[in-house]
């Protein structure tokens, strides 16, 4: 085995270990590997090992890296995993199957507009800014009722809730809190765990982790 498939094996492992001991199906999480910064030489063996699901979290540098490998691949799934500009909706829609980062009233506007004119409709997840961290992106747990009414009205299809807690703390009750707001909320996708706290997530109740370094290695 290459590198990349022995990593690819250790997260997938780690992952069915995790839903294992949660009583979950393993299948009932999508690992996205999150390939932000990686050049297209170290994305194809991860591709190569099987995998179909990656994260950018920036629509250029997505634009330039996925149309040549979705050409030589069949069945990628490409993740938008970063904070989005209302006026790269369009270009979000066109390229991404699935955004994880709608935060606000006037992105949701941006993102339904563009649904309706391109007739494409990526998955979206709301996402939480769980930790009320004055720099990160997410809307407050107290605006989310607000926001998913509003996206269920602009016809958005919702897939599900997303954050990144606050770093250098446990992690493990900022996903119960997102967990507990899904359930509340009538959401079914939940996504959170990142490489050093993806199994943890998955006991949680992730459907979707975002892992980067523990498939890539550190990013420059
Ligand atoms: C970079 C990034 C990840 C992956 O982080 P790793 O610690 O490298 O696994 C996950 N989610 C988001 C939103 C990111 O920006």
């Amino acid at each position: 085995m290459n590198d990349a498939s022995q990593r690819l094996e250790t997260v997938r492992a780690g992952i069915a270990r995790a839903a294992a001991l949660a009583g979950r199906p393993s299948g009932s999480v999508t690992l996205i590997a999150v390939s932000k910064t990686h050049p297209l030489e170290a994305i194809e063996p991860v591709i190569a090992a099987g995998q179909r699901d990656f994260g950018e979290n920036r629509v250029q540098e997505a634009q330039a890296k996925w149309p040549p490998l979705s050409e030589r691949h069949t069945g990628l799934r490409l993740h938008l995993i970063g904070t989005l500009q209302s006026n790269k909706a369009a270009d979000a829609v066109a390229l991404f199957d699935v955004i994880h980062s709608v935060d606000r009233p006037s992105l949701i506007s941006a993102l339904a507009t563009a649904m309706e004119r391109s007739g494409r409709r990526p998955d979206c997840f709301l996402q939480v800014n769980i930790g009320d961290e004055p720099q990160k992106g997410g809307c407050a747990v107290a605006d989310l009722p607000a926001l998913l009414r509003e996206a269920r009205t602009a016809g958005l299809p919702i897939a599900g809730l997303m954050c990144i807690p606050p770093a250098e703390v446990e992690p493990a009750p900022y996903f119960a809190l997102l967990a507990k707001l899904a359930r509340r909320h009538d959401v079914a996708g939940l996504s959170m765990g990142m490489s050093g706290d993806y199994e943890t997530a998955v006991m949680i109740g992730a459907t979707h982790v975002r892992v980067g370094t523990a498939l890539f290695g550190e990013r420059s």
